[in-house]
């Protein structure tokens, strides 16, 4: 089987062999980038998911910051945020933090474990091919670097009026975010597909 590949930045159709080759590869026209070189572990990537888990763990378990003022201490965690927000009237706002840093992140993590853990053992999770559909419209969702900006800009402001203690939440929501960059560059749309096929044959 003889596949296409279009090259991103002039359109210019590439005939790839049956198989995607596994170094890098660019357009015979433009130079541009159109394969990554595509072998990756499967370990490195399974490991990267779980220890974006327990990070995510983390960063709901404890309090994102703690702000004293006037001898009063107040403690916030993710969750707690997105519930401050719902709570003084910003509904949409308040479901755009929940969904953006809570449920999506949580969905990459759990689905790429959920795909990646059988296959490692040769085997392909039920549904494979719908959950791996779901995980790319996912992806795009994830916002948790732009929490973390507008978190350090609120926090810094703030810091002229009261005492803020980061909490453990804000440590593991920053290491959450390049954890998470990490795992996505490792599990692209060709690596994924190339374990599968690896796995089959
Ligand atoms: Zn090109």
């Amino acid at each position: 089987m003889s596949a296409l590949i279009v090259c991103p930045s002039c359109d210019l159709a590439h005939c790839i062999g049956a198989a995607p080759s596994k170094e890098r590869t660019v357009c015979a026209r433009c130079g541009g980038l159109l394969q990554r070189a595509e072998n990756g572990n499967i370990d490195a990537a399974i490991a990267l998911a779980v220890s974006a888990l327990v990070l995510f763990a983390f960063s709901n378990a404890y309090p994102l910051v703690a702000i004293q003022s006037n001898g009063s201490g107040r403690a916030t965690t993710l969750l707690g945020a997105a519930l401050g927000l719902y709570r003084q009237g910003h509904t949409l706002l308040a479901s755009l933090v929940f969904f953006t840093t809570i449920a999506a992140p949580f969905l990459q993590i759990t689905s790429l474990l959920y795909l990646l853990l059988p296959l490692r053992r040769r085997r392909e999770a039920p549904g494979q091919r719908i959950v791996f559909r779901l995980l790319t419209r996912i992806r795009p969702w994830i916002f948790v670097e732009v929490f973390m900006l507008g978190a350090l800009v609120a926090l810094v402001r703030l810091a002229a009026f009261a005492r803020v203690v980061p909490g453990v939440a804000l440590w593991s929501c920053a290491l959450l975010m390049f954890t998470l960059t990490a795992l996505t560059s490792r599990t692209s749309p060709g690596q994924f597909w190339r374990w599968v096929e690896d796995r089959r044959a």
